[in-house]
């Protein structure tokens, strides 16, 4: 059986999501507006994310030093003996995050792990504000659908997906997915669907789901 892990990256990787500390530090408190309509889905993720990091003019160096030396960045535990495990067992681990290229890349190369496949925001620093575009598997722009986009593409591949993640944005791939492992507003929207989950606190947690299925 060709297994492919999709994984989130912000608020699952991560415990804290890396793309509100940037806000945050360079933004400034007017973000949470949009995230507002974000949450009360008035805009779609997409949109959020491009006007949101628009506003970000700092350059690449400068917000790469603050995403590496903050104590808001904390990896949650397990990380990377689940890529160990994956590679041991054969399965394939794709992080599909719609946080931004520039920081998981920074983050994954500073944890020492290198050989991910990792499809998230393509990013251009300016200083009139950071350019932002999520590029679909097809090669063209999109604004809705990105996770799940990817997620259809594993199975077209004819991988059997499981899913990991934390967010709202990650309850349509976890539908189309053989099992879930969900934390936070993911795990509430797939209790209010009815949507079997594992919860997980942690990555030890996903690898001992993973060792408890079987897979044929
Ligand atoms: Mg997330």
């Amino acid at each position: 059986m060709k297994i492919a892990l999709q994984c989130d990256f912000d608020g699952t990787v991560t415990e804290e999501d890396v793309s509100f500390l940037l806000l945050d530090t360079y933004v400034g408190s007017r973000w949470r507006e949009y995230l507002k309509e974000y949450t009360e889905g008035r805009i779609p993720v997409g949109t959020f994310n491009k006007k949101v990091f628009g506003m970000m003019k700092a350059d690449r160096q400068t917000m790469t030093d603050l995403v590496l030396n903050s104590d808001r960045v904390i990896i949650r535990p397990g990380f990377r003996e689940l890529t160990d495990y994956c590679s041991q067992k054969g399965h394939k681990i794709v992080i599909v995050s719609n946080g931004l290229i520039f920081y998981i890349e920074a983050i994954l190369e500073n944890l020492g792990i290198d050989s991910l496949e990792v499809h998230a925001a393509e990013n251009r620093f300016s200083p009139d504000g950071m350019e932002v575009r999520y590029v679909g598997p097809d090669g063209t722009e999109m604004e809705v659908g990105y996770k799940e986009a990817y997620t259809e593409l594993l199975q077209q591949q004819g991988y059997n997906v499981i899913y990991v993640g934390n967010g709202a944005s990650d309850i349509f791939s976890s539908r189309r997915a053989i099992k879930v492992f969900a934390t936070a507003d993911l795990l509430e929207k797939c209790r209010e669907e009815d949507l079997e989950c594992t919860p997980f606190t942690d990555f030890h947690d996903v690898i001992r789901g993973l060792e408890s299925l079987v897979l044929s």
